[in-house]
């Protein structure tokens, strides 16, 4: 009667290492062309038109013009003064003008969509892998339960094995002296019948043992595949999330490493070249980065140029996408109005 000792398994779980980490450098240098030709441009508001708008960018006339139009609103709601005026034959055309600029951003915004899919796709699995593992340990610590209790079921069992072993040996070994006498009295007899009897009674419950702890056994190893195949899921969910990371880390790098190799870059230009004014945007990420772009060369339009301060909309870089028009661009407003 030998129990098989079951087989213990080491939980392997890959380690998880995902570190996404999104560094965008957004440095576009805005450049004005001095205004050799400047005049005053405050007192009759500078008209403006629609010039040439490149299909390529994916924006709308209508869209177009709202954006200039929320341009003209933010400099005249901060002036307090009617500035522009948006006509069909306006002076100052204005023009989005597609190259590779513009194509590498759309090139970029591509990556970007990735990386969002690929950091969702990983916040999903990693959910799950959370609740697999949080399942797993629960089903771990059963099944270490019931495979203690086995063992000191199965131990209790041996021993009783032994007791049982014991007391037949030591039943024969009556009846053979008796036998060897011919005989036993009556009284022997009677008590090697009770014995005889209390062997059988204990045979029929180590048998009951016996039953018991191979169902416990079969249990046991039901459970352990079980366990073993959640662990295979917890292990290729990990192993999911790693690839999907490293895919989408990679497409991190590949985003940084365009942003860094074409630095700083002109997104939009103001011109006036002998009378002919316009006003050219060559790149932009989204409509709030359009509208920041048009506040300031429309700036340009208005004969401003650059201000120091950094969050000024006059500043030279586009920092971040506000299009908050400050004090500093007011002052500078002033400045050119009285030259
Ligand atoms: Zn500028």
């Amino acid at each position: 009667m030998t129990l098989k000792q079951i087989a213990r398994k080491l939980f392997l779980i890959a380690i998880l290492m995902f570190s996404i980490g999104v560094f965008v450098v957004r440095n576009r240098t805005l450049v004005a062309q001095n205004n050799p030709f400047s005049q005053y441009k405050c007192d009759i508001p500078v008209t403006y038109a629609v010039g040439t708008v490149d299909q390529r960018f994916g924006v709308s006339q209508e869209k177009f013009v709202s954006l200039m139009q929320e341009a003209e609103q933010k400099w005249e709601s901060a002036l307090g003064r009617d500035v522009f005026r948006f006509e069909s034959n306006g002076r100052v055309k204005v023009n989005l003008v597609f190259d590779d600029r513009q194509s590498t951003t759309e090139s970029l915004k591509k990556i970007m969509t990735d990386i969002d899919t690929g950091k969702e796709k990983t916040d999903q699995l990693a959910s799950n892998y959370e609740s697999l593992r949080t399942q797993l340990e629960q089903k771990k610590k059963v099944f270490e339960t019931q495979a203690t209790e086995y063992g000191k079921s199965a131990k209790a069992y041996e021993g009783a094995v032994q007791n049982y072993q014991a007391d037949l040996k030591k039943y024969s070994q009556e009846v053979e002296r008796w036998n060897a006498q011919g005989g036993a009295t009556e009284e022997a007899y009677n008590d090697l019948l009770k014995e005889k009897k209390k062997l059988d009674a204990q045979l029929k419950d180590l048998k009951k043992q016996e039953s018991d702890l191979l169902s416990l056994h079969n249990t046991l190893q039901k459970k352990q595949t079980e366990l073993n195949d959640l662990v295979a899921k917890v292990n290729a969910t990990a192993g999911t999330i790693n690839q999907i990371a490293g895919k989408t880390n990679s497409k991190v790098s590949d985003y940084n490493q365009t942003q860094e190799d074409r630095g700083e870059f002109e997104t939009g230009l103001y011109t006036n070249d002998r009378g002919t004014e316009s006003i050219d945007v060559f790149q932009f990420f989204d409509d709030q980065d359009l509208l920041a772009i048009l506040i300031h060369e429309m700036g340009h339009a208005l004969g401003m140029e650059h201000t120091e301060n950094q969050s000024a909309i006059m500043y030279p870089k586009l920092i971040n996408q506000s299009v908050a028009i400050t004090a500093d661009d007011l002052a500078l407003f002033q400045t050119t109005c009285v030259r």
